[in-house]
């Protein structure tokens, strides 16, 4: 049995019988980990209001050769996401970044990239930056760092630089130029290319000084929305949910 301790970024918490939670974090060195908090759900329980998700913590855990599943002994609050839990938006927006994490971090192996996103991601929701533009960079950037996010620079057809916009093709996942796209798909206007442009150097708080309009973020949504359900065959369970909440 190993004993291993590390800050992390909580997940996903669900309750297993009638006193313990399964708790699944994030950390930098050993990307996704996954383990029993026993006691969790009694009164007075030493784990306390402690397992908030997307808060961060500092986390201790024993595990055993073989066997995936790890035991919590210690969770020490570092930074509570009140404020995320708060509303249903919030909640939402919540749910949807650790969905990502839950579906594209590896468990045990290095995660420094995926932990620094979700961290300054939480922490920028946390001082209040727009959440639809926090959601968009976050989904954006969760695609990137896997490397299945389309060029925003040049047509990978024919070379020629995006000016004046560019195309997603019907059922395709990635930006062609004006001219090989074609006319069925979908249109990206130039200022949202701009804008995936920028997301590739400008961090959150920056790009929030200017933020865009709602129709280019609807269409980067759009645009991660596709590449994501093509890479995963099937769409993110808080996706469909904040969709659901939207139309109701
Ligand atoms: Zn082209």
């Amino acid at each position: 049995m190993r004993l291993f301790t590390a800050e992390a970024l909580i997940l996903d918490v669900f309750d297993l019988h009638d006193r313990d939670r399964i708790v699944t974090f994030l950390t930098r060195e050993q990307g996704k980990k996954k383990g029993v908090a026993q006691g969790a759900r009694t009164k007075h329980s030493r784990f306390g209001g402690q397992l908030q998700p997307l808060s961060k913590v500092q986390v201790t855990w024993f595990e055993k050769e073989g066997r995936d599943l790890g035991r919590l002994s210690s969770v020490e609050l570092v930074r509570p996401a009140h404020r995320l839990q708060e509303d249903l938006e919030g909640i939402l927006t919540g749910s949807y970044l650790a969905d990502h994490i839950l579906e594209f971090a590896q468990e045990g192996e290095e995660s420094e990239l995926l932990y620094r996103l979700l961290d300054s991601t939480i922490e920028a929701l946390l001082e209040g930056v727009d959440r639809d533009l926090a959601a968009r960079y976050f989904e954006a950037w969760v695609l990137r760092l896997s490397g299945i996010f389309p060029s925003p620079q040049a047509c990978p057809n024919c070379g020629q630089p995006f000016s004046g916009g560019a195309i997603l093709p019907p059922g395709g996942d990635t930006l062609l130029c004006l001219d090989c796209g074609g006319s069925l798909g979908n249109r990206m206007g130039a200022e949202t290319v701009a804008f995936l442009r920028r997301m590739g150097k400008e961090n959150l708080p920056t790009l929030a000084l200017a933020a865009p309009g709602l129709a280019v973020l609807r269409q980067v949504e759009e645009l991660c929305c596709r590449v994501r359900r093509q890479f995963l065959q099937r769409e993110l369970r808080s996706y469909e949910v904040i969709q659901k909440t939207r139309l109701g």
